[in-house]
């Protein structure tokens, strides 16, 4: 997991550079997407790519890849890092000026595009066999995290406050809602039925909360997309996390609060289970 690309060329992590004009490293301004490789090949592929298409139009930035383009980078990309099981990172900004200006430079800038392989690690094991734990934060974050922007400082925040709480993810909640993780997506389970909250410029729209709904309907679960309020967190059955990386995280500690029987629950084994199935089905095929 050594080999990167940065705008075009393949080459050993530690010798990529970029400039500070880079309008990523001094305003954030970037889009970026995560996608796991399951046995050397790309899971939910497109719908990463349309998901970073969305987000580059909403910031104005060109696309500086066809599709083509980025299927064939991220499979070579993935091949000299040795195939198997990875997480793909790639990010592109609105490149590098010559003097720092807020304003979007005129005429567009050479975007910085980058991608980088890491391992996909495992999830912890007591997460199965206990749950995982997580700790109520404030949600700062501006009012357009639907889009997948680099600036993840609110984002980085909360995942610490959750740290130093002692927990694995933060719950993010904000007037009197339960929104999301610090970088994963909610789902309660009540009386059987699925619940996560709708898509909307409060939360990013998850892949692996698509991939779930998907499941649910091929498993006959109802499925509710509606605001959650935190009264939710004494009466749901289970409450889950689910991220490109990390599937679905059963949580059963949300600060003083055990959430159902204090057991990641058997609808979540029953998702988890599918899904690991359909990952390197769809993978392999
Ligand atoms: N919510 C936030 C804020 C995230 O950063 C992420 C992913 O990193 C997710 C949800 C989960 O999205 P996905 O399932 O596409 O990985």
């Amino acid at each position: 997991h050594e080999t990167a690309w940065l705008n075009g060329e393949f080459l050993p992590l530690q010798e990529a550079r970029i400039s500070p004009l880079d309008r990523g490293f001094l305003f954030g301004d970037g889009i970026y997407e995560v996608v796991p490789i399951y046995d050397g090949q790309p899971f939910e592929l497109e719908a990463h790519l349309d998901r970073l298409e969305y987000s580059l139009g909403e910031i104005r930035l060109r696309n500086p890849l066809s599709r083509a383009q980025w299927r064939s980078m991220i499979a070579e990309l993935v091949e000299r890092n040795g195939g198997g099981d990875q997480t793909v990172y790639f990010q592109i900004t609105r490149g590098a000026d010559s003097q720092r200006d807020h304003g979007f430079p005129d005429p567009d800038l050479a975007p910085t595009c980058f991608a980088m392989s890491s391992p996909l690690a495992p999830a912890p094991a007591r997460f199965a066999s206990d749950g995982a734990r997580a700790h109520l934060v404030e949600d700062i974050r501006w009012r357009r995290c639907d889009i997948k922007a680099t600036g993840l400082l609110a984002n980085a925040m909360a995942k610490q406050a959750a740290r130093d709480a002692g927990a694995d993810e933060a719950l993010l909640h904000r007037d009197g809602q339960l929104i999301e993780g610090s970088s994963m997506t909610l789902f309660l389970v009540e009386n059987g039925a699925l619940l996560t909250p709708p898509k909307g410029p409060s939360i990013l729209p998850g892949i692996t909360r698509d991939v779930v709904i998907n499941l649910a309907r091929d498993l006959g679960v109802a499925v509710e997309e509606a605001p959650l309020a935190m009264t939710r967190l004494q009466s749901c059955d289970e409450l889950w996390f689910t991220s490109s990386s990390r599937e679905i995280m059963p949580v059963t500690q949300v600060d003083g609060i055990t959430i159902g029987d204090g057991r990641p629950g058997p609808v979540w084994q029953r998702f988890q289970q599918t899904l690991s199935e359909r990952t390197r089905v769809q993978s392999s095929t």
